[in-house]
């Protein structure tokens, strides 16, 4: 194509021929943005990279971790064996990835972060999704509990150890904040829920400001998540044979961007109408993200990260059309596929895996990988159990099944 050409293309900007380039507009950061040279820093000081901001490091250190390559084998709907083409923890995880940066960009808040954040956001789901993570809470009841948002934070500060100085990842505090808040103050009158125990332990080493709301770029993540999974479980639901077509235009969202489809390509059907409905589905919805969080940021004119934490309300999120319809969305996506009875059937039986190991390493320490066994607080007290709790949240659906065949005489096939 002539360069004429690429100037008369709709969107292109004068002085712009060469394909890729951002906008001038797009290509410094927002005052609100959150900024590595403002950094509050890591916990244990360490040189400056030559070539990379802090961000980048902390995304790079997710992305190297061992827990992060853990995730391509844990459930987010589906178990690992039932197909290759469903989502896992790790490919939702990048699916969101891709989603917080393209809002990050346009917000023109940190990319990095905002990517560092997706990737990060899971990594302290145990095997077998919710029905897992709700197995092992339950079984936690005895010392604490289990959440596995508490759980991503032990993560990237206790429990990867690859490090000569520190364990853990020792990421900035922007990073770790983000992680722990993305959904909001975890204290003050928005807060929920009473603060897991080990988010309070972290926190008086390291403060983490549990009151405030997050960065910008954490409420992309966070955002992102539900864009990613509400779109990718109506795939995932289809393809399982879960719901059709029809059921799926139900959905008043669904069913208005079918049909725009439709017009553009009668005759279509099937995988192929499903894709075009999903990809303007998700289009959609970030668009709109991006229009409503301009307009909270017009009328709440944050001119520092820290006006955004001080704000008071989350300022990236959904217009309240579109949230209506997100909600109906997920309502739609809770009966029909993650209550679908096959899908609970085999959840039953993961929670009951979960369970079992639970209970075998906590009655006999020998049942545990020698690692894990010499490293082990003395048996019997809440430090064992969460010992235990570490052990089997790091696990896979894979490896989960494995132990429970070594150490039970029948194991449940969960297909
Ligand atoms: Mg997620």
């Amino acid at each position: 194509m002539s360069i004429k050409g690429k100037r008369n293309e709709p969107g292109a900007l004068a002085g712009e021929a060469r394909e890729g380039g951002y906008p001038p507009h797009l290509r410094r950061l927002a005052a609100y943005a959150v900024d590595p040279a403002l950094s509050r820093g890591r916990l244990y000081p360490e040189p400056v990279d030559p070539t990379r901001s802090l961000y980048q490091r902390d995304r790079d250190r997710i992305l190297h971790s061992a827990a992060f390559r853990r995730l391509n084998y844990k459930t987010q709907v589906f178990i690992y064996h039932e197909g290759d083409h469903y989502r896992s923890r790790l490919t939702h995880s990048l699916e969101v990835a891709q989603i917080a940066r393209s809002i990050a960009r346009t917000l023109r808040v940190d990319e990095d972060l905002a990517e560092a954040l997706a990737l990060a956001h899971d990594l302290g789901h145990p095997p077998f999704g919710h029905a897992g993570e709700r197995a092992l809470d339950a079984a936690m009841q005895v010392a604490g509990n289990f959440d596995h948002n508490a759980q991503s934070l032990r993560v990237v500060t206790a429990l990867e150890r690859r490090y000569a100085n520190f364990d853990g990842l020792n990421l900035t505090w922007e990073t770790l904040e983000g992680l722990v808040k993305h959904n909001g103050p975890l204290l003050g009158p928005v807060a929920t829920a009473p603060v897991p125990d080990q988010i309070l332990a972290y926190c008086a080493r390291h403060d983490l400001e549990l009151a405030t709301y997050a960065s910008l770029e954490a409420q992309a993540a966070a955002l992102a998540d539900d864009i990613a999974y509400n779109n990718h479980d109506i795939d995932d639901g289809y393809r399982a044979g879960l719901v059709g077509l029809d059921e799926l235009a139900e959905v008043p969202i669904v069913r208005a961007m079918l049909e725009t489809v439709r017009a553009a390509y009668p005759g279509i059907s099937g995988g192929r109408l499903l894709n075009e409905m999903n990809r303007r589905l998700i289009s959609a919805m970030i668009e709109d993200v991006i229009a409503e969080t301009s307009r909270q940021l017009e009328t709440l004119a944050p001119r520092s990260a820290d006006d955004v934490r001080h704000a008071g309300r989350a300022m990236v999120a959904f217009s309240e059309t579109m949230r209506a319809g997100v909600d109906e969305l997920r309502a739609f996506l809770h009966t029909r596929v993650y209550r679908h009875a096959r899908i609970e059937r085999i959840m039953r039986e993961a929670g009951s895996v979960v369970r079992d190991l639970f209970v075998r390493y906590s009655a006999d320490p020998f049942s545990l990988p020698a690692e894990w066994r010499e490293q082990a607080p003395e048996p019997g007290t809440q430090g064992y159990a969460r010992h235990v709790a570490d052990f089997i949240a790091g696990q896979t659906d894979r490896f989960a099944l494995e132990e429970h065949r070594r150490l039970f005489d029948a194991t449940p096939d969960l297909r």
